[in-house]
């Protein structure tokens, strides 16, 4: 629940920077509608199972609200809010036409045969299908949910109101999903990492590049930055590590994963531990794993001078106050892994118009948004008391709603 505290503190910090007064502060904070409904499955052997299912509304001041439905045993209210109010402001820090919400249900999908699965998931849309919708809530995947389990929810959701693609996003193809969807989040850290680079006179070409977690966000980010000339040193995951100080050849690493389900034994590299992986001599580090990775004990051993965050909250408050004064810089999570949520919106936008764009319109449009969100979240650095560009991240976001907040009040 570090994450919670985090997100809390990281508020509690713009809003006092923007001086929004308490009033604001708690309109903004207060989610706008939370649901939890029983979900009584009936199982394949015949008994019986009640989960909880949940969606958490946080704000709908800048358009429908964005969010994933995350299946996992941990599901609770608190975590979900949290989450919710994250997507609001990484939706508007992207400046997508947005507001934040998060859903899920308490359920462990690895103990559910695939047909529970999908009677869950109908039943979970059967209870939401009112409040969901392309221009209320539009859901998403999230941990423990997949493009199938969107299917199901957009055939079920037509049930109720018909065919309408754009309720959910991250679908397969043949259903309206998005071309580039899949990659969207680790090719929207490369674009990140680009702009910052240049910022700082640096290119792509040569740099050493180090992974945690080599899952969808992880091995895209690895075999991106590589096809643009970087050099990926070491990468981790729930295995171990493997490095090789020449770069490692990402193509032939994501092959033995999928053989081998992991990266140790990687005949191309020299098996390594998970924290030598993060303290390895690299200029770039991608946390793209889980959360409060970087703390108060292991941030000064960190070498890279620039941090991307994939993951959702891998640096704590603490690690940030020791990068910032060692002068590595942190591309914080709102805005370095928010390529996940641009392409859903490009897929909904597609979905509206019944018109798919091409793989390359897609990367194209995505690349813009990145390159705008980092030039407006320079200038609100440039423009305010932030230190970092995470608390200029945060201020641009909650200001984008406060303004919208206040105009349609
Ligand atoms: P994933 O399940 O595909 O991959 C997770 C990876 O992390 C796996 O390789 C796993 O082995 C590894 N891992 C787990 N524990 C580890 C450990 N202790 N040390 C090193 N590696 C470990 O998940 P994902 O979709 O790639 O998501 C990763 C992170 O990115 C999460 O924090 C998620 O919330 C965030 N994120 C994902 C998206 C997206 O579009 N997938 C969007 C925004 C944020």
């Amino acid at each position: 629940m570090q994450f919670i505290e985090a997100s809390k503190f990281y508020f509690d910090q713009a809003a006092k920077a923007l001086s929004l007064g308490s009033r604001r502060e708690r309109q903004l904070l207060t989610p706008m509608r939370e649901i939890k409904v029983e979900l009584t499955l009936p199982l394949d052997n015949g008994e019986i199972a009640t989960f909880i299912g949940y969606r958490v509304q946080h704000d709908n001041a800048r358009g429908p609200m964005k969010g994933g439905i995350r299946y996992n045993p941990a599901v609770d209210p608190d975590e979900v809010t949290a989450l919710a109010t994250l997507m609001t402001w990484k939706t508007a820090v992207v400046d997508l036409p947005y507001g934040g919400a998060k859903g899920g249900i308490n359920c462990d999908p690895r103990q559910l045969s695939q047909d529970e699965l999908q009677r869950l998931t109908r039943l979970w849309t059967d209870a939401m299908h009112d409040v969901i919708g392309p221009n209320l809530d539009i859901p998403a995947p999230d941990m423990g949910t997949n493009a199938q389990t969107m299917a199901w929810i957009v055939d079920q959701y037509a049930n109720y109101k018909g065919w309408q693609p754009a309720v959910i996003t991250g679908k397969p193809i043949e259903l309206g999903g998005s071309l580039g969807r899949e990659a969207a989040t680790g090719r929207g850290c490369l674009f990140a990492l680009e702009a910052v680079l240049e910022d700082a006179g640096r290119s792509l070409e040569g740099i050493r590049v180090a992974v945690q977690g080599f899952g969808n966000v992880g091995s895209w980010a690895a075999r991106l930055m590589a096809e643009r000339g970087a050099k990926v040193v070491a990468v981790s995951d729930v295995t171990g590590g493997i490095a090789n100080p020449d770069g490692l050849d990402v193509p032939a690493l994501i092959a033995h994963v999928a053989a081998t389900k992991g990266v140790v034994n990687f005949p191309g590299g020299a098996n390594a531990s998970g924290e030598q992986v993060l303290t390895c001599d690299c200029d770039v580090l991608v946390p793209a794993a889980m959360e409060g990775v970087f703390t108060k004990v292991n941030a000064k051993d960190v070498r890279a001078k620039w941090i991307v965050e994939g993951a959702n909250g891998p640096t704590t408050p603490e690690a940030d106050e020791t990068f910032r004064a060692a002068g590595v810089t942190v591309i914080p999570d709102i805005f370095a892994n928010a390529g996940g949520v641009t392409v859903s919106y490009f897929e909904w936008v597609q979905n509206i118009q019944a018109y798919p764009w091409t793989e390359e319109h897609v990367n194209r449009e995505l690349r813009a948004r990145m390159r705008k969100a980092y030039a407006d979240i320079k200038e609100q650095a440039r423009a305010s008391s932030a230190r970092d560009l995470r608390e200029a991240a945060f201020q641009l976001a909650i200001q984008r709603v406060a303004r919208a907040t206040k105009l349609r009040s």
